[in-house]
Formats: structure tokens, sequence, C-alpha cells
């Protein structure tokens, strides 16, 4: 096997988080890699960093403190401005390789999921892409990560005995972002940005952002599958009553019914609503982990042998175009009572 540039023998007992920013602040994601590392950190008495690349970043060291890094790397130069793949893997490879972290978790962004894969070839460290649980061995100082493998029928725990940094990606929505202390500081370490123009072969020519909801965190989330035939329109009603948003399982994105970003499960988004209704979908596991987490969750179906009602607190079985605009019609009413 091919070592690592560097091993256990060599590492800095800390753990890096790679932060993303977006809509103004640092993603969810990174907030929630932060808690999950502080919780390890306290336990071992480890450092707790923060990696972030950009340009005008530095009013974000604030967030990341109060979320609780210790130390913040920050690369700020014009040239990462935006996301290019050469130069951020330049940047966090020199950076990685300055202190040689033992552990470095990232979002299971898209971004994130690139650039891990380039600095995991790089470094010749191992990756584990979308963990579904985490924890550090007390004993061994190894990082374990839990992965699900074959459609879900078998959980792996994987470790890495010698290779450093052990890297993770984890998706939005599976760990919960902690409580945020706005008095805490850390401490900013500047990153020496030197990108050798023969290697950002990369031009951005046009940024174009597409309609973005943040579907981890909201209260409500009427979620379809095949059987509402492609009636997001439907679903749509019922959520807005409800305060809530609309998401899919992957058969209705896939035949173009509703954008991928609205896609709920394994590939797609991992949610913990207060509620979560399901609307016409089997119950196959690749969608339930993205709405386990939910407090309540309901399920129309029209078979009433239908796995998803194995996972739902209220079972419905009927057809769902006649169930969802009874539903819709009497929370309509209900509306109507409560404002006069
Ligand atoms: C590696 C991998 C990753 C995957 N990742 C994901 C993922 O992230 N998210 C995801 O969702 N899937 C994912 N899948 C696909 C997943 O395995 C299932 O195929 C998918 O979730 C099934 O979607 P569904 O429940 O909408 O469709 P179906 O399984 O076809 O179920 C449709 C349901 O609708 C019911 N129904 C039909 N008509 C009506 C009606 N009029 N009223 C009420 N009920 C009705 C039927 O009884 C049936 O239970 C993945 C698969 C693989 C292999």
């Amino acid at each position: 096997m091919v070592a690592s540039l560097y091993g256990a023998a060599q590492e800095s007992k800390s753990i890096w988080v790679y932060l993303e920013v977006d809509r103004g602040g640092l993603t969810g994601v990174s907030k929630e890699l932060i808690t999950k590392g502080r919780q390890i950190c306290d336990q071992l008495g480890w450092q707790l960093s923060g990696l972030l690349l950009g340009h005008h970043l530095q009013p974000f060291a604030a967030e990341g403190f109060a979320h609780g890094i210790d130390t913040l790397w920050l690369a700020d130069d014009p040239r990462l401005e935006n996301f290019t793949i050469e130069a951020y893997t330049t940047v966090a490879y020199d950076a990685l390789m300055e202190v040689k972290p033992s552990v470095l978790l990232m979002g299971a962004t898209p971004n994130s999921r690139d650039l891990a894969g380039r600095l995991a070839v790089r470094l010749r460290t191992g990756l584990n892409a979308d963990c579904t649980d985490l924890y550090l061995d007390p004993e061994t100082e190894r990082l374990v990560c839990e992965v699900s493998g074959f459609g879900g029928g078998v959980l792996a725990f994987i470790e890495m005995a010698e290779h450093r940094p052990q890297m993770a990606t984890v998706r939005p929505g599976v760990f919960t972002p902690g409580e945020v202390d706005r008095d805490r500081v850390g401490v900013i370490i500047e990153i020496e940005v030197n990108l050798d123009p023969e290697i950002l072969t990369t031009n951005l020519v046009e940024r174009s952002v597409g309609e973005q909801v943040d579907l981890t965190s909201v209260p409500v989330l009427v979620t379809g599958g095949r059987g509402v035939d492609g009636d997001f329109k439907m679903l749509a009603q019922l959520a807005e009553l409800l305060g809530g948003e609309i998401g899919a399982t992957r058969p209705p994105v896939d035949e173009g019914h509703i954008e991928r970003e609205r896609q709920i499960g394994q590939t797609g988004v991992v949610c913990s609503p207060k509620v979560a209704i399901c609307c016409g979908i089997s119950g196959a596991f690749h969608f339930v982990v993205g709405i386990e987490k939910a407090d309540v969750v309901v399920a129309i179906n029209s078979d009433p042998e239908a796995l998803i009602f194995d996972y739902a607190d209220y079972c419905i079985v009927g057809d769902v175009h006649q169930i969802v605009p009874a539903l819709i019609e009497a929370l309509t009413v209900e509306r109507e009572v409560i404002l006069g």
C-alpha cells in the first residue's frame, strides 16, 4: 500500500474542518461539522481548526469561533474569490502539509466533494465519503467512520491505521449544530497563497446560482414519490399551508418533475423536520435515511403493505390524489376561520 505523505507518527493532534460560506454565513454543514469536531476535541484535549479559503472572508471568523473552532486558517486572496479546483487544492494542500492535522472533515457538498477527492489523492491518504456517523476511538486515537454500503444493506466502520490526515465527508443534516457562544474568541492564522499562474486552468465565464432552499432545517417537509404522478403543485399547496417546503424521492427527480436540489435521501438531502409528510412513497432505505430524523412522519400510500408505514407515526391508506386535496381543503377552511 502506498504510504501517505505524513503518517500517524508525524500528525499534530488536531481536527480540521473545511469551512464553506454561502448566502452571507457559514454553511449549515460547516457548523454541524464544527460541533462534531468540538465534541471530539473536548474529549481528547485536541485543537479544533477551521480552514477557510476565499476572498473578503475575515468577517466569518467570529462565526467560526462562536460555533467552536479554536484557530482559523484563513487564505484570503482575490484568486480564491470563486471556487476553482486547481487553486483550492493547491492552497488547502499547502496549509495541511504545514500543520499535518490528524483529521480533516468536509461537507459532502458539490465543491467539497470535488476538493476532498483531489486532496486525498495528492496527500496519498484515504477518504471516507458520505459518512453517516463518526467518532474518535480514545484508545487508538483513530477516527472511526460509519459508512453504508450495498444499498444500505451493510454498515461498515472504517478506520485508517497509518494514513493521515484521516479524511471524511459528511452530508448536510447528518449532525446537529450545537449552541452558539458569541463571546468565544480564537486565533486567525493567515495562509500565504502561492499560486503558479500555469496551474490555474479554470476560467470562470459566468456564475449562475439556481434556486436555493435549505431543506435540512425546514419545520415541515412534504415529500412526493412516484405515486404522486408528478403533481408537485398539489404538494406545494399543502406545504405552503403548513409553512413548509416540498421534497421528492429520486424517481420524480430523474423524470424531471422537480429539481435535483430537492431530492431527499442517501444521495440527496438528509432532513430533520418536525413533520415529514410522505406522499406516494414506497419507503426504500435510500429514501428513508433522509427523513428518519423527523419528529413525526405521516405516510399516505394506496398500498397497505407499503414499507413506508413501518417508519410512519400516522399511516393513511388511500389515493394521494384524493387525500392531499382533502387536507388542503380542510386546512384552507381552518385558516379562514382563524383569520376571520
Ligand atoms: C445507490 C442508490 C442511491 C439512491 N439514492 C436515493 C435517494 O437519495 N433518494 C431516493 O428517494 N431514492 C434513492 N434511490 C432509489 C431508491 O432505492 C428507490 O428506488 C426510490 O426511493 C423509490 O421511490 P418511490 O418511493 O417514489 O417510488 P416507488 O418505489 O415506485 O413507490 C411508489 C409508491 O407510490 C405508491 N402509490 C402509487 N400510486 C399511488 C397513489 N395514487 N396514491 C398513493 N400511493 C400511491 C405505491 O404503492 C408505491 O408504494 C437510490 C438507489 C440507489 C441504488
